[in-house]
């Protein structure tokens, strides 16, 4: 509806007209109803891509209770957030997670809770999490090689990862994710064997371009494995694969199915060569109740301390919205401007 030009008293007519709780759009006219909760900054492992060998870890004082990021939520939904994923650092390493879980999944208004883990403590767990409300899981592995495993992650338990596949799998999840990170001259060998894994076991492969988010500076272009050179090995093996007609245009995944009648589906995840930015719905709590507007942010707001600074709800959604409306246009991988944030991948929450 219009409003006329000449209106005698603009500001109420126009606080008539809003609903009670404005959906999160950003100044680029992004939606925003996607939030990442990191649960902890610790992790099992070390993979050479995500964090050092030595960390100093958040006290756990500093981390958010499990009522606090329910606090979170709860304050979140009313702005338009319904789907959860839940993450690290290692989330499976979060003692009583199932608990967090479902205090979530009580929260009226959230429809899909989904978890990232690395699959090591999956297999006793898997129907725990299912029954709690967990319903979508992604399991991290860029490779079948146990050797190389070992060097990827710097520690031992391959064969837990693939006993949590199946776990999860036999726990009701359908689906299983498989996040494989493609790094030029380490994992380029792994695509093939993964992909055959995922057809083999009825799970979705997707890969994902290494991002400047590790400890130091090992990142180069250069030794990123490129979504399209992913697509040319696999069409090598399994003939050419064609983009999903399902595809969902929000989500990060650029979805491929076999053009040989195999039902199983590859999802690219092309952070540096295709960046989705203009389609991101996203954004992250840290473990210490910091919410970014961006994998990317060099800026934060600070929700641990409105939440124990005795703030309401309405503060803490005024300090969400502020930091959807000033998210930038997308990161600057690709440009010289690129600066890395202090936070490595495990302390942001991937
Ligand atoms: N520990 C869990 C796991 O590994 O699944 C959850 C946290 S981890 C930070 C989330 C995802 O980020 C994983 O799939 C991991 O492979 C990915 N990741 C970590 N560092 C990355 C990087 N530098 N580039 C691309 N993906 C990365
Ligand atoms: Fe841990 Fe996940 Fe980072 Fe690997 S990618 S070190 S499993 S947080």
């Amino acid at each position: 509806m219009r409003r006329s030009l000449v209106d005698p008293d603009p500001v109420s007519h126009l606080s008539d007209m809003l609903p009670p709780a404005l959906p999160l759009v950003d100044s680029f006219g992004r939606l925003h109803n996607n939030l990442r909760i990191s649960v902890t900054d610790r992790c099992n492992i070390r993979c050479v891509y995500c964090m050092p060998e030595t960390v100093r870890f958040l006290p756990r004082a500093e981390v958010l209770r499990f009522e606090e990021i329910a606090r979170v939520v709860r304050a979140a939904v009313p702005l338009g957030i319904d789907k959860l994923r839940l993450t690290g650092g290692e989330p499976l390493v979060r003692r009583d997670l199932p608990r967090l879980i479902t205090l979530l999944a009580e929260i009226d208004g959230i429809r899909d809770i989904a978890l990232t883990t690395n699959g090591i403590l999956l297999a006793p767990m898997a129907r725990q999490l299912w029954d709690a409300g967990l319903r979508r899981i992604n399991v991290s592995l860029d490779t079948l090689d146990p050797t190389r495993f070992e060097q990827l992650t710097r520690r031992s338990g391959f064969e837990q990862v693939i006993e949590g596949i199946h776990a999860a799998r036999e726990a009701g999840f359908h689906p299983v994710k498989i996040n494989a990170v493609a790094i030029k001259g380490v994992t380029e060998d792994d695509v093939v064997p993964l992909a055959r894994f995922g057809r083999d076991h009825g799970c979705e492969i997707r890969f994902i371009e290494y991002m400047p988010l590790d400890a130091g500076d090992a990142w180069e272009r250069g030794k990123v494995l490129f979504a399209e050179e992913i697509l040319d090995r696999l069409a090598a093996e399994f003939g050419p694969l064609e983009p999903a007609p399902d595809q969902d245009p929000r989500a990060p995944a650029l979805d491929y199915v076999y053009t040989d009648g195999h039902p199983a589906r590859v999802g690219l995840i092309a952070s540096v060569s295709r960046p989705f930015c203009g389609s991101c719905n996203r954004l992250r709590l840290t473990a210490d109740g910091k919410l970014r507007n961006c994998l990317f942010a060099l800026d934060e707001t600070d929700l641990r301390a409105l939440l124990r600074g005795g703030a309401d709800d309405e503060a803490l959604r005024a300090a969400i919205r502020a930091s959807v409306a000033a998210k930038w246009e997308g990161h600057e991988i690709n440009t010289a401007r690129f600066i890395k944030p202090a936070r490595l991948m495990h302390a942001i929450g991937g």
